[in-house]
């Protein structure tokens, strides 16, 4: 089970609300996509779920655990990051083991194990030894991935993890990360501005307009509705 709510939450910057008064649950294995128009607190909104950014009022709760003030490390979440976020100097496998290493306790075995699976779900099992600047823009895209999936979150969290990839690729990725949510009974919430994303991808689309929620619903709703 992964449920995420947003109760009454705000994000202000200085007088300004970056988010004011959102309010949200996401299902359990749903895939829900926060799109709206740039600087409208769709990234602001993931970062305050990740703890990425301090929530200044208003509660976040996990399975209905208060995590409002939780450290990253305690809400059982991972981010995929538009940029990748990758180490240059260290191999797919290090990408994918560093953190593993650095914040849990698992043995070597384990983690090993857990790269392993999520290599083969991600295709990546031949490219475990390249460095990022030996890939090419989609296999590092999926060890990003990768490195959130070997985390085994309750929830994933992706912003824009496609914009970077031509139109070509981006197609192919909207289709593996389709089978990937389906497959994996994954929770997500995806930031985009692409409607093409939102439509094949969201079980529910949440439409944010100046820093509030404007629409929430089925893609096709949101995107019918005259
Ligand atoms: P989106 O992801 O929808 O493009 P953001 O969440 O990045 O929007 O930003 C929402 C608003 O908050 C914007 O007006 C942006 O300028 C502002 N904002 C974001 N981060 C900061 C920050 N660190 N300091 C001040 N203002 C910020
Ligand atoms: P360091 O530079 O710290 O010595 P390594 O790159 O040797 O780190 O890897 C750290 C650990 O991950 C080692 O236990 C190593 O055996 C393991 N490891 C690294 N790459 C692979 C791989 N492709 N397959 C299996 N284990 C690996």
């Amino acid at each position: 089970m992964a449920t995420v709510t947003l109760q009454n939450v705000f994000k202000s910057y200085g007088d300004r609300d970056a988010v004011q008064d959102l309010s949200l649950t996401v299902e359990n294995k749903e895939f829900m996509v926060l799109v709206g128009p740039s600087g409208c607190g769709k990234s602001t909104t993931l970062r305050m779920v990740a703890g990425l950014e301090e929530i200044s009022a208003g509660q976040l709760f996990i399975d209905g655990v208060n995590v409002t003030h939780a450290a990253p490390q305690q809400r059982d979440i991972a981010m995929v990051f538009q940029s990748y976020a990758l180490y240059p100097h260290m191999t797919a496998y290090r990408n994918l083991a560093f953190g593993l290493m650095k914040t849990t306790k698992l043995s070597k075995a384990e983690i090993d194990h857990r790269i392993r699976e999520a290599a083969e779900i991600l295709h990546i099992t031949e490219l475990l030894e390249r460095r990022p600047k030996e890939l090419s823009g989609g296999e590092r895209q999926r060890v990003a991935i990768g490195r959130a999936l070997v985390r085994k979150p309750k929830v994933l969290l992706f912003d824009e993890p496609l914009s970077n990839l031509d139109a070509k690729l981006r197609s192919r990725m909207r289709g593996e990360l389709k089978r990937l949510h389906r497959e994996l009974g994954l929770t997500v919430i995806y930031v985009t501005h692409d409607q093409i994303e939102a439509m094949t991808l969201g079980t529910r689309v949440a439409m944010m307009s100046k820093g509030a929620l404007q629409q929430i619903g089925a893609p096709m709703e949101i995107y019918m509705r005259p």
